[in-house]
């Protein structure tokens, strides 16, 4: 790393806080040293309190682009130049360009883009499939709308009434007045609708978190009828890689148990294409730190 940093090295940011876990840097600076390109890429503690000087300091520096994750990614765009359509749509941006350091920002998502990739790559299509989900927070959101664009004929979405409530039924408007998707929100406290949608469904995702830590031992399905040797379970968490959730459906015969690996990588590849233009080496990256 050391050897390849250099004056005319170019800087990729990541902000958010906490960060120091993530493995965004490692991932873009070894796909970053495979291809040879003269790029660094290091990770920033900003949260909402310093974001809006952060930015400033991104079209200072010249910084070509940066990530931005919690709690920045909803709170970054009023001090973007402009934003994607995903991102418009999601209301939440993950990745900023700042192309040839000239300082028009630009915001994109690519978690969704990075979920549908992951489920591709095991073999998923969402096309014409109901979906149901839990969760429509930040992750969920991007998932459910890209799942939408991508030709999800049902996104079914189960939250429990807390704050991000609101949020969903807002999600789910957006669905169903600008995709062909049909789209729905019901209170996860209704678990008989939660069964039956599950029955319903040929992919479920749980988009909550709920299976990391201090969640470890929760799972939002216990009911071994919920799964099915036809139904695909997805869980966006990958710390730990087996959550609660997948060990149930692996343990009673789901057809596929996928955690967020995947998708923190095809969202890091996403991100990767905007910042270089280039490709990033996912089947090596894969290999190097899966
Ligand atoms: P968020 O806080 O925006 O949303 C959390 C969602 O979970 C909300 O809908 C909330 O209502 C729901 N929820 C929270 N606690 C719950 C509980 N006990 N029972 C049921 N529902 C509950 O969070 P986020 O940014 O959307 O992140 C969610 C998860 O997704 C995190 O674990 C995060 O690490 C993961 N994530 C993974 C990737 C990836 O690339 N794999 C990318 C982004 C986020």
């Amino acid at each position: 790393m050391t050897e390849r940093l250099t004056g005319h090295t170019l800087l990729i940011s990541l902000i958010a806080k906490p960060i120091r876990h993530s493995m965004s840097p490692t991932m873009h600076n070894e796909a970053f040293a495979k291809l040879g390109l003269d790029y660094a890429y290091l990770a920033f503690e900003v949260d909402n309190s310093t974001l809006k000087e952060a930015v400033e300091g991104i079209r200072a520096l010249g910084i070509r682009g940066s990530n931005v994750s919690m709690p920045n990614k909803q709170a970054i765009i009023p001090y973007l130049d402009e934003i994607s359509p995903e991102a418009e749509l999601i209301g939440a941006v993950n990745t900023v360009t700042n192309k040839d350091g000239k300082g028009h920002l630009v915001g994109y998502n690519t978690d969704g883009i990075g979920a549908m990739a992951a489920l591709t790559d095991e073999g998923v299509s969402v096309k014409d499939q109901i979906i149901t989900m839990t969760g429509a927070g930040g992750a969920g959101t991007a998932i459910a709308i890209q799942a939408a664009f991508d030709g999800a004929k049902e996104v079914r979405i189960f939250n429990v009434n807390d704050d991000v409530f609101e949020n969903a039924a807002e999600t789910v408007k957006k669905i169903n007045a600008h995709t062909d998707c049909t789209a729905t929100l019901t209170d996860l406290a209704d678990q008989a609708a939660f069964k039956t949608s599950i029955k319903e469904s040929s992919i479920y995702i749980d988009a909550t978190g709920v299976g990391m830590k201090p969640l470890e031992d929760v799972s939002l399905i216990n009911d071994p009828e919920m799964i099915r040797s036809d139904l695909v379970v997805f869980d966006v968490v990958y710390a730990p890689r087996e959550t609660k959730l997948l060990r149930f459906a692996k343990e009673h015969g789901a057809k596929k148990a996928i955690n967020g690996l995947g998708m923190m990588l095809y969202q890091g590849a996403a991100a990767f294409k905007c910042f270089t233009d280039e490709e990033m080496p996912v089947t090596y990256i894969k290999e190097l730190l899966f």
